[in-house]
C-alpha cells in the first residue's frame, strides 16, 4: 500500500519529505527537526502550541527514592478530557486519519505505512505522533518490529513511547506512537541506579529486570536482535495479559531507546487508566489521565488547581491506585520466565 492510498487529495502537498532506511544521508531526526522549523514557520496551531510548552509552570514533587515533574499545560486539556469510550469513539471523526489532518500539518513519510508528525500540543519540545497510515485499531503485538525499528532509525537522542488503547492512548481506534528527545522523563535516569534494579533474568541474550522503590512498577527488557527484544515484549504482552485475565491488549505503556548498546523498553504494566479522582466532582476532582509521559515522570496537570493540589501522597497513591506496585511486577516477571526457561 502506498502513502496515497490511504490519503486524501492535496495530501501529497503535506508529504514534506519520505524515510525508506534505505542509506542516504539524511538520517530521520534530522528530517524531524528540518520538518519542525518549518512547521513552526507555516503552521499557527503548532506555534501556539510551543508558545503554551514555553509558559508551562513545572513543579517537582519527591516521593520516597522517585521524584517527578508536575508540568501545568492547559493546551492539553482536550487530551485529559478525551472520551475513549467506543460509543464516543464512534461517533467522532478520527483526528489522526490522513484525510482529518489539519490543513497546515505536514508529514514525513516513513517506511510506506507510517506519517511523522509534529504535535501540535506538545509535551516535550521536539514532541512527535507517529500514525499508520490506515484507521487500523492501536495494538502494540502486532506492530512492535516497526516499534523497535522506529527507535533505532530516530536513534539514542530520542525517546518512542507507547499508549496502550485501554491505557492512556487518546485515540485507541487509530495506530499511533510518539516519540520525545531522550532523558527528559525523570523515569529514564532513576532507573539507572543500581539499587533500583532487582531480578535479572536473560534469555536469547535478551536481559529482562524490574525495578524497586519507584513507586510504580516497571519491567525492563534489553537487547541488541530485535528479532529477540520483540519476541520477549511479546512474551511480557501476553504474560501480563493472563495475569490480569483480558483476551484484549492489556493495559500498559512502554517507552524505548536504542543506542549502540541495543534496545531498551521500559514497560508499565497497569490495572487502571485513569485513578478515580478523575470522575469526583468539584474540588475532589485530579483531571489526571496518566499516560506514558505520566508514567515516565512528566506528569501533565492541564488544570491549575490539580497543579498545586497534588503531594507526594496524591502522586503515590495515583501510581498504587492505576499502576502495578514491585510485588505484582516480580509475579508478572516469575510468570514470564515460567513461561519459557530463562538463562
Ligand atoms: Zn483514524
Amino acid at each position: 500500500m502506498t502513502l496515497n492510498d490511504c490519503t486524501v487529495d492535496g495530501s501529497q502537498q503535506r508529504c514534506f519529505a519520505s524515510f525508506d532506511g534505505k542509506g542516504g544521508s539524511t538520517s530521520l531526526l534530522e528530517l524531524a527537526d528540518a520538518l519542525l522549523e518549518r512547521q513552526k514557520q507555516n503552521w499557527p496551531m503548532l506555534v501556539d502550541g510551543y508558545a503554551a510548552l514555553s509558559a508551562a509552570r513545572i513543579r517537582e514533587i519527591r516521593g520516597d527514592g522517585w521524584g517527578v515533574q508536575l508540568q501545568f499545560n492547559p493546551r492539553r486539556i482536550m487530551s485529559s478530557r478525551a472520551k475513549v469510550d467506543p460509543e464516543s469513539i464512534r461517533r467522532r471523526p478520527c483526528f489522526l486519519c490522513p484525510g482529518n489532518l489539519p490543513q497546515e500539518q505536514e508529514a514525513i513519510g516513513y517506511r510506506d505505512d507510517y506519517l511523522i508528525l509534529c504535535n501540535p500540543a506538545p509535551i516535550f519540545p521536539g514532541h512527535r505522533t507517529i500514525v499508520h497510515i490506515c484507521h487500523l485499531p492501536q495494538s502494540l503485538p502486532d506492530h512492535l518490529g516497526i516499534f523497535l525499528q522506529l527507535a533505532a532509525d530516530f536513534g539514542p537522542r530520542m525517546t518512542v513511547f507507547y499508549n496502550g488503547p485501554l491505557a492512556g492512548a487518546s485515540a485507541p481506534d487509530h495506530l499511533h506512537f510518539q516519540a520525545a528527545p531522550a532523558g527528559l522523563m525523570p523515569v529514564e535516569a532513576e532507573i539507572l541506579h543500581p539499587r533500583k534494579r532487582v531480578g535479572a533474568k536473560r534469555r536469547d541474550g535478551v536481559k529482562i529486570w524490574q525495578t524497586t522503590g519507584l513507586g510504580r512498577g516497571i519491567l525492563v527488557i534489553e537487547g541488541e536482535k530485535k528479532e529477540n527484544v520483540a519476541a520477549a515484549t511479546g512474551d511480557a504482552i501476553r504474560a501480563l495479559g493472563h495475569m490480569t485475565s483480558t483476551d484484549q491488549e492489556p493495559m500498559l505503556n512502554i517507552l524505548c531507546t536504542h543506542t549502540k548498546e541495543g534496545w531498551r523498553l521500559l514497560l508499565f504494566p497497569r490495572r487502571k487508566h485513569r485513578p478515580d479522582a478523575y470522575f469526583r466532582e468539584g474540588g475532589e476532582r485530579l483531571l489526571i489521565s496518566p499516560g506514558a509521559a505520566d508514567m515516565g515522570g512528566t506528569i501533565i496537570t492541564p488544570r491549575e488547581e490539580d497543579f498545586y493540589a497534588l503531594t507526594p501522597d496524591l502522586v503515590s497513591g495515583i501510581f498504587r491506585e492505576v499502576a502495578f506496585d514491585d510485588t505484582a511486577t516480580a509475579a508478572l516477571l516469575s510468570l514470564l520466565a515460567g513461561k519459557r526457561p530463562f538463562i
